[in-house]
């Protein structure tokens, strides 16, 4: 099969700085033949992959199940990380001989008509800390993965949907994507600003009926709509209001899915893990007392803590927030096939409500520690956790997370968020 070219994002590093972080927080389904191919490799407990612990464990309630995963030591990490957090497999084997889940991690490819995509998850707070060496000097890897992992045929999959029931084609679609990126990246604009300019955009996109706006014409109106939009958004970001009660009240619920954790660990614990998540999501719907740790970083601090203003960001946040977008926009990491098969327009409101929810987060990380104000650290380990999630739980395709995004977005309190957790 003739191979689609890689269009990489041209921001963004990455080496692996073996953490074993990934080796924790995931679930490894492994295919019969990985399977197979791991039991031949005869591991034992003298090299220090524990024998009380089973290696693969099967995965469905059905007894016929032939779906399997890697098994975990007692603590949650995979039986096959050593206690440097180097995987034993890679180590002895050699990097092929590991499961292909792994292989990838924290690489995501997407098919874009006649090319495929790359994005990172910022997960791996290598990815978050664009540690390593750039994503263009190691394309001959990335050409051999995209070899294991893109579908023949990707060429024909459908663009994603601009908005309900309003499709472009490929080409089309990605000039909508390219000017959302023009405007994300604009020189000299403050983030908070560049990332309302762009919400305002994609609010015009979705108001408009595509049939007579196609060919040349669109890149008209894309051109006409950055002015208007660019236009609408006040330099004084202080005169946007607070976010509405009700709005206010569905962010923390959608925050509440961001600070999950969702490990083996906490799968284990059954029963008494469902009620300390309905107990906590109670809780933040109603945004009184204390906010309940629902992982380890945090601790318990009231929700009326993390309102007032923090004071100025670190300026690197910038630089870090705009690279998540951009690399999550250029990689289509945001909508259609990667992203539960969501619209454009939603899809990006979607990636816009991780900018206040990493800055909630950071609040909570920053109060724990008996702060007032926010270090870069806090910024960067509330990426990786909410970036665990976004476009990987399935909790956030159901019917319930995109009606709350929806509804923020009508309310127009996505960009008020945005204003007033940044303060
Ligand atoms: S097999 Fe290796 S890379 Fe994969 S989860 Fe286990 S330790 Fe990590």
């Amino acid at each position: 099969m003739a191979q689609l070219p890689l269009q990489l994002p041209s921001l963004q590093n990455w080496s692996c700085h073996s953490c074993g972080g990934c080796c924790r927080q995931h679930l490894i389904e492994i295919t019969p033949e990985e399977r197979q191919r791991i039991e031949s490799q005869h591991w034992t407990a003298a090299e220090g992959v524990p024998a009380d612990r089973p290696q693969f464990v099967r995965l469905g309630l059905l007894p016929g199940s032939k779906r399997y995963r890697l098994g975990h030591q007692a603590d949650g990490a995979c039986v096959f990380l050593d206690g440097q957090g180097r995987c034993r497999i890679h180590a002895k084997f050699g990097e092929a001989a590991k499961p292909l889940a792994c292989r990838i991690y924290p690489y995501a490819f997407h098919p874009a008509g006649k090319s495929i995509t790359v994005s990172l998850r910022f997960s791996c707070p290598s990815v978050v800390a664009n540690r390593g060496k750039s994503l263009e000097s190691q394309k001959r890897d990335l050409k051999a993965l995209e070899k294991l992992v893109v579908p023949e045929g990707a060429e024909r999959m459908p663009p994603p949907e601009i908005s309900p029931r309003q499709r472009l084609d490929w080409p089309e679609t990605l000039h909508v994507v390219q000017q959302i990126d023009r405007l994300l990246a604009a020189d000299g604009v403050p983030l908070m600003r560049r990332l309302l300019r762009t919400l305002q955009f994609v609010k015009l996109v979705g108001q408009a009926q595509f049939a007579k706006i196609r060919g040349p014409r669109l890149d008209d109106f894309l051109q006409i709509v950055s002015e208007a939009a660019t236009a609408e958004v006040h330099d004084d970001l202080a005169t946007i209001s607070e976010p509405s009660r009700a709005g206010r009240m569905q962010f923390r619920l959608l925050v509440a899915q961001y600070v999950r954790k969702d490990t083996f660990a906490e799968q284990q614990s059954g029963w008494r893990n469902r009620w300390r998540l309905l107990w906590a999501a109670l809780r933040f719907a109603r945004g009184t007392g204390l906010v309940p740790p629902l992982q380890e970083p945090f601790v318990a601090v009231g929700f009326a803590d993390l309102e007032p203003a923090f004071g100025p960001l670190p300026p690197e946040v910038d630089e870090i927030m705009t690279r998540y977008l951009r690399v999550k926009v250029q990689g289509l990491h945001f909508c259609g096939a990667a992203y539960y098969g969501v619209p454009l327009v939603e899809g990006f409101q979607s990636l816009a409500l991780v900018v206040p929810a990493v800055l909630w987060i950071a609040r909570w990380l920053a109060a724990g520690a008996g702060r007032r104000n926010l270090e870069v650290d806090d910024l960067a380990r509330a990426l990786a956790i909410a970036d665990h999630h976004h476009g990987y739980s399935p909790a956030f395709g159901l019917a319930n997370f995109r009606s709350r995004v929806r509804s923020l977005a009508s309310l127009d309190d996505i960009s008020k968020l945005i204003v007033w957790y940044a303060r």
